[in-house]
């Protein structure tokens, strides 16, 4: 996890957002949307610390998120969980990851995901100890190949870690690949970590767990986040859902990460995962409707654009411009034309970064006169 020069390294989040805000660029880096959560959501936090949620919370969450995150599950995918054993609140999602990891996998295990990958799936799999095995998500697809999976996965394999809707791609598993997932892990013995924090984030069809499929649901810890269903990155409430043997293991280990996450976020949590349909339909609405934007100024300036299904991010391809090495391009970006973006091979295995060279992963979840601005200023990128 050091840098090459021996200090702590920054994740690549933390780098690029620095230099967009050293040349004030607009950051299309590091995923966080612009503009708040609902109000009534952030007045039920307020509410809550000036009547005295200031103490630790119950190590699992409190009882009020805990049955509200069991009703979602049941209104959105039909799945029917105990709130009292198999739901545990985490800090963020980032923490249920790592407490998984770190309940399941034993040094010299291998755990596989998919490449690219989300960053803290590789530091949690190199602090356990663990052999990091990839499958290649290729472009424009993304979809992982059959086989590949199937070689990928064997009697070594500790955890499958799935992330759907996927980022930084931008895309979305089909149930082909989502039961290949499910039938590996039961014929390898192996636990599905799935997470689904956008899950909320799909642009054409509905978000399909891994755990409502035939057989998932017994293998699977289902990670979410209101960091990205309700725009609170900041306040990190996430949440682990699944068979309470796995979600036990998991609590047993987060106790001594965090004990407990933040008692004033989570029955305004609990509130916002009961707003109605259309909060939902909007809130992916619009966000659609900003990746078209910013795909078409890409496209406008012929870079080309790999459309996301999901997320809020979506990867265009500098193949054919000047200067296609994406990692010099996003550390030039900022000073040179004001934009910031994350070049897509530090989501991948070191051997495997020169892959995805030429890729650039943009986050939309911003402002439409921001997007608006930001294309303009990308005018100047080819
Ligand atoms: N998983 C993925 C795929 C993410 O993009 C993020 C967002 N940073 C996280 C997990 C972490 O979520 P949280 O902020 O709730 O820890
Ligand atoms: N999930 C966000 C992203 O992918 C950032 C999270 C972070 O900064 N650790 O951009």
């Amino acid at each position: 996890l050091l840098g090459s020069d021996g200090e702590p390294g920054l994740t690549i989040f933390e780098e690029i957002t620095g230099l967009a805000n050293k040349h004030q660029a607009i950051n299309l880096g590091q995923g966080f949307p612009d503009e708040e959560g609902p109000l009534a959501i952030r007045e039920l936090a307020i509410k809550a610390i000036q009547e005295g949620a200031n103490q630790y919370a119950p190590g699992s969450g409190i009882p009020g998120l805990r049955n509200a995150i069991a009703k979602h599950q049941l209104r959105f995918y039909g799945l029917s969980i105990d709130p009292d054993t198999q739901v545990v609140v985490s800090t963020g999602a980032t923490e249920a990851i790592a407490a998984a990891v770190l309940a399941f996998v034993e040094a010299g295990d291998e755990v596989v995901t998919f490449e690219p990958f989300y960053d803290s799936y590789a530091a949690m799999i190199g602090l356990a100890n663990a052999t990091h095995k990839v499958v290649k998500l290729r472009a424009p697809s993304f979809a992982p190949d059959l086989d590949e999976l199937r070689k990928a996965v064997t009697n070594k394999t500790r955890m499958i870690i799935v992330n759907n809707p996927h980022n930084p791609t931008g895309t979305i598993f089909d149930t082909e690949v989502l039961d290949e997932i499910v039938a590996l892990a039961h014929l390898h013995d192996c636990i599905i970590l799935s997470d689904e924090v956008y899950e909320h984030l799909t642009f054409a069809s509905a978000h399909i767990p891994i755990a409502s499929r035939p057989g998932g649901f017994a293998r699977t810890i289902t990670l979410s986040s209101a960091g990205k269903s309700f725009s609170f990155t900041g306040w990190k409430v996430g949440w682990a859902t699944g068979p309470r043997e796995l979600i036990t293991a998991l609590r047993t280990v987060k106790q001594f990460l965090s004990y407990s996450s933040g008692p004033a976020f989570q029955p305004a949590v609990a509130q916002a995962l009961e707003l109605p349909d259309t909060f939902f339909e909007r809130f992916a609405a619009d966000l659609g409707a900003r990746g078209d934007q910013l795909a078409q100024g890409l496209e406008d300036v012929g870079i080309q654009v790999i459309r996301p299904k999901g997320t809020y991010f979506l990867v265009a391809d500098l193949q054919g411009l000047g200067n296609e090495n994406a990692v010099d391009v996003a550390k030039l970006m900022p000073e040179r034309i004001g934009v910031a973006a994350i070049p897509m091979s530090v989501f991948a295995l070191q051997e495997n970064q020169q892959d995805y060279s030429s890729l650039l992963r943009f986050a939309f979840c911003k402002r439409p006169e921001v997007i608006s601005e930001a294309v303009e200023r990308l005018q100047l990128l080819p």
